[in-house]
């Protein structure tokens, strides 16, 4: 009888609480049953499977780590692990749900005021109202936090907004899109909730993506884009508040990488157990058996450092630095890990039904979106050498 294929090696699961380990289960089943069976056919076809949205809302775990406003106030350890859960039956699916989960509600959680909490947060726990968040323009995406093109100015009680956002996940379809735009008068980063009929508001579908095709990225643009001084995020007042958001959620990006990782890892594993070649399963070849233990401890070693950044977070004790760290080796472990999947299924590892193809193609997504491996890396080498590489 042979091993079961788990890309648990450590069996970190053990680190949970039994209602943990339910609402791991949880999504897993959810995820095994709901979108595995579709992923590969709406990857292809470049759709987002709406229908799904009703039953994510029924299992509850969006928010899952806001404390108050209908979320679950559960732990940042247990939104990792969901979003490690999610992105390893389908990066996609979890790049939706992080962007409305983390990026969205993350931003009028930490920077809207209590009526603004109030307002969005139990609507957008159940899936009621769609969130996108607006950060990255066609000219500028790493060094956005100096040269934001897109501007705002106040008339009355009133924000006019201008300027294009590029990238910017479910905003197709989103009820609200969080826009963060320089105040023309203090130069001053302020974020906005705008409305998806809200005058001057255009969002495109960008076609023609090799990763992440079932996300509907939109190229947003703003033309004197109204918006009332009552929709704009009212603790957000420079981009040392957008960065708050990116913290929390790049530490989630690092899980996502953990969970393409190991989707990857255990398909090129139960594959090699099966396939023959001389007259032997390939897992018996030495060089194979090379392959699967590098694809192993990579995972095991994002799993351990994403535990522990996780277990930082709750604690309070996230830094910068800590997020970015965690971002960047997983994002680069990931690359390797699902490229030697693909590699151990010969030809078949670059067709979508093998259930590998899908994971080489994302895992290009998640190395450069939040933070690219340098910007990440820069903020990392600030840290530990007092010297900051950014150029202005
Ligand atoms: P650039 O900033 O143009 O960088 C190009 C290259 O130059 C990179 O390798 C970069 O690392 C390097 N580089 C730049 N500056 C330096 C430097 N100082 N030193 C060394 N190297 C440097 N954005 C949103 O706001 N919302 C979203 O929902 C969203 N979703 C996304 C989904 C996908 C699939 C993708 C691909 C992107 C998404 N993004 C989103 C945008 C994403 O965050 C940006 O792509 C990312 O920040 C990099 O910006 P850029 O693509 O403009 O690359």
């Amino acid at each position: 009888k042979l091993p079961p294929v788990d890309g648990d090696f450590y069996n970190m699961a053990l680190k949970l609480t039994p209602e943990e380990r339910e609402l791991q289960m949880k999504m897993r089943n959810f995820m095994e049953e709901e979108v595995k069976p579709i992923a590969n056919d709406f990857w292809n076809r470049a759709e987002f499977p709406h229908h799904i949205i009703p039953k994510f809302a029924k299992l509850g775990l969006a928010g899952i780590a806001y404390k108050g406003y209908g979320c679950p106030g559960q732990s940042f350890l247990m939104e990792g692990i969901l979003a490690m859960e999610l992105a390893r039956v389908d990066v996609s699916i979890s790049t939706f749900f992080g962007v409305h989960s983390g990026l969205a509600m993350g931003s009028i959680y930490l920077c809207g005021s209590e009526e603004q909490k109030q307002e969005w947060l139990p609507k957008m726990q159940k899936f009621e109202k769609i969130g996108a968040f607006g950060l990255t323009e066609p000219d500028v995406g790493s060094g956005v936090a100096g040269g934001m093109g897109t501007t705002c100015r106040r008339e009355g009680d009133e924000w006019i907004i201008n300027g294009q956002k590029k990238w910017i996940g479910n905003a197709t379809f989103s009820d609200i899109t969080v826009i963060w735009a320089r105040d023309e008068e203090t130069d001053r980063v302020k974020g906005f909730i705008v409305r998806k009929e809200n005058p001057g508001f255009l969002a495109e579908k960008m076609e023609d993506k090799m990763a992440l095709r079932t996300v509907q990225n939109a190229l947003i643009t703003l033309t004197n884009c109204r918006v009332p001084e009552s929709d704009r995020l009212q603790k957000a007042d420079s981009f040392k508040d957008t960065a708050k958001v990116l913290q929390m959620t790049r530490a989630g990006v690092a899980w996502q990488a953990v969970g393409c990782a190991r989707g990857a890892y255990e398909a090129a594993l139960t594959y090699t157990k099966k396939r023959e070649q001389f007259g032997r399963p390939i897992a018996s070849f030495q060089l194979i058996q090379n392959h699967l233990v590098e694809m192993v401890s990579n995972l095991t070693a994002m799993q351990t450092m994403c535990f522990r950044l996780s277990e930082m977070q709750d604690a309070g004790q996230l830094k910068d630095e800590h997020a970015s760290l965690a971002k960047v080796f997983c994002s680069m472990r990931t690359r390797d890990v699902v490229s030697r999947a693909r590699e151990v299924m010969g030809g078949n590892g670059i067709l979508l039904e093998h259930d590998v193809a899908r994971f080489v193609a994302d895992a290009e997504a998640i190395y450069s979106y939040e933070g690219t491996k340098e910007i990440n890396s820069l903020i990392v080498g600030r840290a530990i050498t007092g010297f900051s590489a950014f150029v202005s």
